[in-house]
């Protein structure tokens, strides 16, 4: 054990019993190096965030140049400040007009907490509804909202009054009523298992909620920035939120996360009392630099289109694969967020053992752990792609 490795399991708080422990050297592209001089190919990057690649030139330079003008200087909203102003602006013109004011969050868990709790200011109500298999991160809001039991139980008594509907079940939409301030979900459940809805469910949840008077939240925390092969999953279905959140790899590696409404339902954090909502280091100007940077890169590169045409490779050749080994249940993914379903978790936790030996970074979903997370860098190049596929096919055959 080297003195770092030792310090870190004695140190550093962790978070599993065995974690995937590689020391990094350095990351670059699709590819992680460790200091005993191995490349990884990184087929979950890390997770979800590194969308355009690890250290992305230009977000490099953007956090450089943003670093040497000036770092934190007030808590947020204060002082205008021209990453921040540069980024809302540029995220508003690539969304739908309602959605044109930004409160920026260092995390996606921040990003729903805050957006929580604006539906619950507007509205005057106090009920919230989520989804069964959803997540939507781990502060204790964000944890009430999370529809995974085991996940809730140690850190009861969490919020009152939010009940789970079953995802994607037009039946049970009925119990959205005139007491609920808020329904959050994914439009695509990631740790649910990469569960994509039919096309009929985000439109009829839509209109539930507008007759309901309650806001809809779309948490696009891990499907946003390009991800689904659209540059927000939302846009699959023509279903527009009252409150989208996102966050991951929304600063291109650096911590960044929002949620962002209309002016005149942002405009209840403003009053009754004033500074009802505020953080110190939510939109922090190297972050949102960055940010900026990451979203002109994924625009300028048409990233969303890369993730459709690299997606539709990876699933059809995952889908061959899966006509030849018995192992493969199931391959389902919008672009390039795409799980592979294996049939138990001893056999999904070996596979994903064996590529980790193999060069090959690929995890299971949090709540599934019988579906194999496969959500490589939108950048990745096709010479990756065949050689990630070719350790998966390995590994399963083995
Ligand atoms: N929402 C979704 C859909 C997520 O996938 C995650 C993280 O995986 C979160 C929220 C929490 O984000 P963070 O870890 O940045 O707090």
């Amino acid at each position: 054990m080297t003195s770092l490795r030792r310090r870190f399991r004695r140190y550093v708080c962790q978070t599993s019993p065995h974690p995937i422990g590689l020391e990094i050297d350095r990351a670059s592209g699709s590819y992680l190096y460790t200091t005993d001089g191995k490349a990884y190919l990184d087929f979950i990057s890390g997770i979800g965030v590194a969308n355009i690649g690890h250290t992305n030139r230009a977000v490099v330079k953007a956090v450089k140049t943003q670093a040497e003008r000036y770092l934190h200087v007030m808590v947020y909203g204060e002082y205008i400040q021209s990453p921040q102003v540069e980024l809302a602006t540029r995220l508003a013109q690539c969304l739908p007009k309602n959605l044109s004011q930004v409160y920026f969050t260092n995390s996606g868990t921040e990003a729903n907490e805050g957006a929580l709790k604006l539906a619950k200011k507007w509205t005057g109500r106090k009920r919230l509804i989520s989804f069964e298999g959803s997540f939507h991160g781990d502060t204790h809001g964000a944890c009430s909202v999370t529809g995974r039991e085991i996940y809730r139980k140690p850190f009861e008594p969490l919020l009152p009054g939010v009940a789970f509907l079953p995802f994607n079940d037009l039946d049970a939409l009925k119990q959205i009523d005139d007491s609920v301030a808020a329904v959050i979900t994914e439009p695509i459940q990631g740790e649910g298992g990469m569960r994509i809805p039919d096309d009929r469910f985000l439109p009829a949840l839509r209109a539930r909620c507008t007759e309901a008077g309650a806001l809809l939240i779309f948490d696009e925390v891990q499907t946003g920035f390009g991800r689904t092969g659209k540059l927000f999953a939302m846009e699959h279905s023509e279903t527009v939120p009252d409150i989208l959140t996102v966050a991951k790899s929304m600063g291109g590696g650096m911590p960044l996360g929002a949620f962002i409404s209309s002016p005149a339902i942002m405009k209840s954090l403003s009053v009754d009392p004033p500074l009802s909502h505020v953080t110190t280091f939510g939109g922090h100007p190297v972050c949102c630099a960055a940010g900026l940077a990451s979203l002109n890169f994924i625009v300028e590169n048409d990233l969303p289109g890369r993730a459709k045409m690299m997606g539709e490779k990876l699933q059809a050749a995952l889908r061959k694969l899966g006509r030849e080994c018995d192992a493969i249940r199931a391959v389902r993914g919008k672009g390039l967020m795409i799980g592979l379903e294996l049939a138990s978790p001893e056999q999904t936790a070996r596979f994903v053992q064996r590529c980790l030996k193999a060069g090959l970074i690929l995890g299971w979903t949090l709540h599934t752990n019988t579906v194999v997370r496969i959500a490589p860098p939108l950048t990745l190049s096709e010479k990756d792609l065949r050689e990630g596929l070719r350790i998966i096919e390995k590994a399963l055959k083995k």
